[in-house]
């Protein structure tokens, strides 16, 4: 049996929600001390690495980084910040580095620069003698704190007493939520998507059973529900702090999708006014979103699709393209700089990242690399083995079905 290092839910507060805000595009790098000082709580650490400046930082971690060589193995989520990201071995979003972390048999750790879920199911995937970091442990993702395993087990067991134990319910979750979520999708018949196969995985779905439960995202679940020609009516959301779900028994008879209550703060942001404005100013322009983005700024879009469906579309646009994205910052900048003959840029003018992803600062991968060095493992993720177990059928499904 392994530990399991479940670090503290630390959540966003309305001051770290908009410490980091700017409206100049302006996101550069300061001390983690500095950082501080806008009053979050992150996971703290030795004094010399939190006043350590950004150009002393990148110099020790390309140093710490080359003496590892190819025992370590760094990947980072496209929602990184510029002085994290340069870092990363393989950058993808969540399915692409999820696959990545199952392919990484020669590296003794995996240090992961994203979030808690990802490195949860790169631990998962990975072989059991490697081990996973995570450089600051308070990087959860606050749409994945809103399904709790509890209250998800609760709504399993209300959906069968209303529905009787031979209706079938096809569970899935989306990848951002915990392995012990999975594990219930694993042991009940469900699967595991993100937002490049979610399709794919709803087919799989539909195929073995007559309604899904669809966790934690309900715009993600919903967007996809209606590619598939499910009409609003037949969908429910079903909010945890309510008996029922707030639903009544006839309503979740009827309903073929149950949306779990939950949201990314990132992609909500986005609305149809900053789209109608974005092709007043442009007329051109091809406006393409997240589909976390609610259901009204999907449809009001070009086209949208996951992280790396984004990236694509931009650097397979012809030279001269106007493309206004929705979707987190660190990566819309990115994508501007990395294609200066097209015009990108942000469906919302005030810049904002994501919180938690920006809890991954480079203070804290200098520091997990410089203890690989002296040979201690730090903030080391590891998913019980039963939990583990289970998470990796659903998991495998995913990876199998897409
Ligand atoms: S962008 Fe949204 S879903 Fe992704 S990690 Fe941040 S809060 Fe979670």
């Amino acid at each position: 049996m392994v530990a399991v290092l479940r670090p503290p839910t630390i959540p966003i507060t309305e001051i770290e929600q908009s410490a980091f805000c700017r409206t100049d595009d302006d996101l550069s790098a300061r001390s983690l001390e500095d950082e501080f000082d806008a009053g979050v709580r992150w996971q703290k650490l030795p004094l010399g690495y939190m006043r350590m400046k950004p150009d002393e930082l990148d110099d020790r971690i390309a140093k710490a980084r080359a003496r590892l060589g190819d025992r370590v193995v760094i990947l980072g989520h496209h929602y990184q910040r510029d002085e994290v990201i340069k870092y990363a071995d393989f950058r993808g979003d969540s399915y692409k580095l999820s696959q990545l972390a199952a392919s990484q048999e020669s590296a003794e750790s995996i240090i992961f620069c994203g979030v808690h879920f990802m490195a949860e199911t790169a631990d998962i995937l990975s072989s059991p003698d490697q081990k996973v970091i995570l450089p600051n442990l308070t990087a959860g993702c606050s749409m994945s704190d809103m399904a709790r395993i509890d209250d998800v087990l609760d709504c399993w067991d209300d959906l069968q007493d209303v529905l009787g134990d031979e209706s079938v319910v096809v569970p899935i979750t989306y990848m951002n939520s915990t392995a012990a979520i999975k594990a219930m999708c694993g042991r009940n018949g469900g699967i595991v998507c993100t937002s490049s196969n979610a399709a794919a995985t709803f087919e799989w779905a539909l195929a073995r059973g007559e309604k899904i439960l669809f966790l934690p995202d309900q715009h993600l679940g919903r967007n996809t529900a209606l590619k598939f020609g499910i009409e609003l009516d037949k969908m429910i959301v079903w909010n945890p702090f309510k008996p029922l779900g707030g639903n009544t028994e006839q309503q979740v008879r009827d309903a073929k999708m149950v949306l779990w209550k939950g949201h990314c703060s990132v992609h909500t942001r986005f609305t149809v006014e900053q789209i109608a404005q974005a092709r007043e100013k442009f007329p051109d322009v091809h406006v393409v979103v997240h589909p976390e983005c609610t259901m009204e700024a999907v449809q009001a879009a070009d086209s949208n699709g996951s992280t790396e469906y984004i990236r694509a579309l931009v650097s397979d646009a012809p030279a001269g393209s106007v493309i206004a994205v929705g979707t987190e910052i660190s990566m819309v900048n990115r994508l501007a700089a990395e294609n200066p003959d097209k015009k990108v840029f942000c469906l919302d003018s005030v810049v904002c990242p994501c919180s938690t992803m920006y809890r991954i600062h480079p203070a804290y991968l200098s520091w997990v690399l410089d203890g690989l060095n002296e040979g201690v493992v730090v903030n080391q993720i590891s998913v019980e083995d039963e939990i583990a177990e289970q998470a990796r059928i659903a998991l495998d499904r995913m990876l199998a079905v897409a």
